[in-house]
């Protein structure tokens, strides 16, 4: 069974925590073993609830990620050959050691992460279904045959794993994405190099300690930590074929352009600002209670988050009930019951929120409920921020040509549905979107000219399950290979093709595949 002691020393429980008096580090995971990094630069992680410290995270040598590199090279030379059904079963195994220890992943996620338990598990849940997901791959494996493509000629394509990958994650989801990156990458005979975000590791390591207890190989899967100089190691080893991104346009861009040099294949999920629009045929109530949750839950650091919200016409009068509801949010730390806002991930991000809704209102947008100043009375030295709306927003306004980040809801009014449009497809992101409206007519209109890749109709957050592909289009986007397949069920990232063609005298030997006849 796993203990959170190992994976950072502190001792947990649904309404208290304690902290050890000697701070724990965050191990390496290399070759199947916990080892102690031996680098003098460590970060430090602190709970974002009471910014007490948790654990330091070494910053990984440069021979530490290499043997990480090595450890993955030597895996894959036999693990590329393992049967589809040795890694289902791995998946398999994981999957159900992921739903016994779903709670005590929850817990280290609140605690290094700061949402509530209930989005913790929630964030376990989206990966577990990647994981899920991954089991069929001895369909989703499966290859394209074409007899006589010309006389006596056959042809079969198969569908090869890359050699070593890697995957770089950002702070928000510390379960989900990683679990979007590795399981695929593992169960289509790759091997895996992580870099967790350095700012909540503790979830990757737990989920090491699984693989290690259904059995996985040592070197599948390693974990290297650290900030720009583990992503340079990543974008510049020759070794690493291939790059999973998720987080900012600063660092997504910049690793996008430096893997791809290198000749890599990268895909890069970025950042995003996620417009939703109300029209007024839309259910009220409905509406403003999705409206908030997709605002303020996770104290808006997802990046499906609703950010601005355009009122078309007649809904404009609902900005009080909208106010309102807000009102009833509970900001507290993230483990406490009853918690709807937890606090934003470092004192960093909450000055960086606080000044973006100043700057709007000094450029002339309308504080309408302010959270800047919020006391949390048991957590003085957490980094909250209340749920904030600001109205009269323009879309020159630094509160809106920036991705906040944080429990703030930007509110722009339009005259129509067209203009509401117009809005959204100015915007450079295009990650997600939703409309609400009881008007079919209204919502095919939308789903059919809005330029965005996730698209909602009465639905704030609208994400694909993993039979689908997590997309995002344009500047929330880059690359050609979305996360987990494409909508045609083609594994669509870690998997090379090859086309063999055959041209043989004898019909049976056509058949031939691992050299036996079926
Ligand atoms: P981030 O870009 O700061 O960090 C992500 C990763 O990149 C981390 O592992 C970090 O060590 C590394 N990194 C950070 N700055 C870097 C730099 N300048 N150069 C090289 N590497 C760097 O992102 P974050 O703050 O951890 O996560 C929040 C961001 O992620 C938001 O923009 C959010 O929209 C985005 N996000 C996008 C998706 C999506 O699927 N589109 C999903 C989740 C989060």
């Amino acid at each position: 069974m796993l203990s959170a002691f190992r994976v950072n020393g502190s001792v947990l429980n649904n309404l208290s925590r304690s902290y050890s008096n000697v701070v724990p580090t965050t191990k390496l995971f290399i070759d199947g073993k916990f080892e102690e990094s031996q680098t003098t630069k460590w970060i430090d992680l602190y709970d974002p609830a009471t910014n007490k410290l948790v654990t330091k995270v070494p910053e990984s040598t440069q021979a530490e990620m290499k043997l990480a590199v090595e450890s993955a090279k030597n895996a894959y030379e036999s693990w590329r050959h393992s049967t589809v059904l040795t890694r289902q079963q791995i998946m398999l195994k994981l999957q159900a050691v992921i739903r016994r220890d779903i709670k005590k992943l929850a817990l280290n996620i609140t605690l290094e992460q700061g949402k509530t338990l209930l989005d913790a598990e929630g964030d376990v849940m989206r990966g577990l279904q990647v994981v899920e997901h991954s089991c069929a791959a001895g369909s989703l494996l499966q290859g394209e045959s074409l007899q006589n493509i010309a006389k006596d000629m056959d042809c079969v394509s198969y569908k090869l794993p890359l050699g070593v990958t890697a995957g770089i994650c950002p702070f928000n989801f510390p379960a989900m994405i990683p679990l979007w990156m590795f399981p695929l990458a593992l169960v289509t005979g790759n091997t895996s190099i992580i870099k967790p975000s350095e700012r909540d590791p503790g979830a990757t390591m737990m989920l090491m300690e699984m693989l290690n207890e259904v059995g996985c190989p040592p070197g599948v899967v390693n974990v290297i930590h650290g900030a720009h100089d583990s992503v340079n190691f990543i974008c510049d080893h020759p070794d690493i074929k291939a790059i999973s991104f998720v987080g900012s346009n600063t660092a997504g861009e910049y690793i996008y352009k430096r893997g791809s040099n290198n000749g890599k294949r990268v895909q890069s999920n970025m950042g995003a600002k996620n417009h939703a629009v109300v029209l007024p045929d839309a259910d009220k109530e409905q509406t403003i209670d999705q409206l908030c949750g997709a605002a303020f839950g996770a104290a808006g650091q997802r990046c499906m988050a609703i950010s601005v919200a355009i009122l078309v016409g007649e809904s404009e009068k609902w900005i009080p009930d909208i106010i309102a509801r807000a009102q009833k949010l509970k900001v507290n730390a993230g483990h406490e019951p009853g918690t709807d806002v937890g606090p934003v991930i470092t004192p960093a991000a909450k000055k960086r929120i606080i000044q973006l809704i100043d700057a709007g209102v000094k450029q002339g947008a309308k504080c309408v409920l302010d959270g800047r100043n919020i006391v949390v009375e048991k957590y003085p030295d957490g980094n909250f921020v209340g749920p904030t709306i600001l109205t009269n927003v323009e879309k020159t306004h630094d509160c809106y040509t920036n991705e906040i980040f944080g429990p703030v809801l930007s509110i722009i009014a339009a005259d129509t549905i067209e203009e509401a449009m117009e809005i959204i497809n100015s915007n450079p992101y295009g990650n997600g979107t939703a409309i609400f409206t009881t008007s079919g007519r209204s919502a095919r209109q939308f789903v059919n000219e809005i330029d965005v890749g996730q698209v909602g109709v009465n639905v704030p957050i609208p994400v694909p399950l993993p039979m689908f592909s997590f997309t995002g289009s344009r500047a929330s986007f880059w690359g050609n290979l979305h996360f987990y397949v494409t909508a045609y069920g083609v594994l669509a990232y870690h998997d090379g093709a090859t086309t063999k063609t055959y041209n043989m005298l004898d019909a049976d030997q056509i058949r031939l595949i691992d050299g036996g006849p079926l």
